[in-house]
């Protein structure tokens, strides 16, 4: 199938959710968690990236979230992102729900994102309660391996979603809604495997919307996908969009 069966889809199928997973961000030079080369390969994620490995040792877990941070910080949206951002100003993409912490798709453009993950966009003292934005936590990692609370001194827990932790509620029941009321559920680069986001595309087939899929390499569901481009964000999806966008006279 091709990016026009793709474009057709989303012009005839609204409204088009779409689910964004790492492979959506590996194009902006950001390591996915799951593939062979991925960071899970390099770092245990019981040990860095648990909540019970940062209650037990949070400056061994900012070890690992510095650099990644940093990392977070420096690249920049790709085509994809761009796309998706296009097609939401275009009217075709409702909302996007995305595993990604990165913030690629809101300095993209998008608007409406349901981050289900958590994002870098803040961090919480778990002593105090407080919370900081990304630019006070860059702040004091300028100066630190760990960013201590300025206020009572405990180390900043980043609000993204540890193993061991749950989905942010509210998040997650917005996914949810937003899966039942498409008629077109996207997923790009995403291979579906973790729960509960891996349970998106049921609530959208089961409500009689349809799944398509972009992503390099097999989903758990392909075979319940109408369509599916086994290739590159980055080079699809600003086809569809170029496909969508209004003819000039
Ligand atoms: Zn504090």
């Amino acid at each position: 199938m091709s990016v026009s069966g793709l474009a057709a889809l989303i012009r005839e199928r609204q409204p088009c959710v779409v689910l964004t997973g790492a492979g959506v961000s590996t194009e902006s030079g950001i390591p996915d968690f799951r593939s062979p080369t991925g960071l899970w390969a390099k770092f245990d994620p019981l040990e860095y990236g648990s909540i019970e490995a940062f209650r037990r040792d949070p400056r061994k877990v900012w070890s690992f979230y510095k650099p990644r941070v940093a990392m977070l910080t420096e690249a920049e949206p790709n085509p994809a992102h761009l796309a998706l951002a296009e097609l939401e100003q275009l009217g075709f993409v409702e909302a996007l729900v995305t595993q990604n912490i990165d913030l690629l798709h809101e300095r993209a453009g998008s608007r409406q994102v349901v981050e289900v993950h958590g994002s870098i966009r803040t961090s919480t003292c778990p002593g105090c309660g407080r919370r900081y934005e990304l630019a006070q936590v860059l702040d004091l990692l300028a100066h630190a391996d760990a960013p201590a609370c300025p206020s009572c001194g405990w180390l900043l827990k980043p609000d993204v979603v540890f193993f061991g932790e749950l989905l942010a509620p509210a998040a997650i029941d917005r996914a949810y809604e937003l899966a039942r009321r498409a008629r077109l559920l996207l997923v790009v680069g995403s291979a579906l495997e973790v729960y509960p986001v891996a349970g998106l595309p049921l609530e959208t087939i089961g409500t009689g919307g349809v799944l398509a899929i972009v992503n390099h390499g097999p989903t758990g569901f392909d075979s319940q996908a109408v369509l599916k481009i086994d290739g590159s964000a980055g080079e699809v999806l600003p086809q569809a969009a170029a496909a969508l966008r209004p003819r000039r006279a």
